[in-house]
């Protein structure tokens, strides 16, 4: 038996539900036909995608909380762009601007920037206050904190 898996479209936010051997074979959205994975951070700009793809995505989702006018977080950026290609479709890779959602900077706590968090099944399982600047670290922190 094949295990699927709720995947949340990063076009459309539709919940999709994919086989497990399907995803890396380049999935697409049933709803928009747009590819499931883009090799990309996934900008997340209001608290209702946010709470869709952490809440219902069944691949974990990593998350960098960065804010425009932060130096290390500009810095880092390089380099998540690349985890993000190196990292999906095993997680969901997005990134929240805090400066345009303080909402879910304040919900949860975070209190310096860049702050690298993992959530698994709507749960935040690991956090990582400060940059990582090689997209090695990133992906390498990232599996660390992977539910086995
Ligand atoms: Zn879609």
């Amino acid at each position: 038996m094949t295990e699927s898996l709720h995947v949340v479209c990063p076009h459309c936010h539709t919940t999709n539900r994919v086989r497990a051997d399907q995803l890396g074979s380049a999935p697409t959205c049933g709803q928009c036909k747009q590819p499931l994975f883009t090799g990309h951070p996934l900008a997340l700009g209001d608290e209702a995608a946010f709470d869709k793809h952490v809440q219902r995505s069944q691949i974990p989702v990593l998350v960098d909380f960065w804010a425009p006018w932060c130096g290390p977080c500009r810095m880092m950026a390089p380099a998540y762009e690349q985890a993000a290609a190196e990292l999906e479709p095993r997680l969901r890779v997005a990134k929240v601007d805090t400066e345009a959602v303080p909402a879910l900077a304040g919900r949860y706590q975070i209190r310096s920037i860049p702050t690298l968090a993992l959530f698994v099944g709507g749960r935040e399982v690991a956090r990582q206050p400060g940059a990582l600047t090689s997209a090695a670290q990133i992906a390498q922190w990232a599996r660390m904190h992977l539910p086995r």
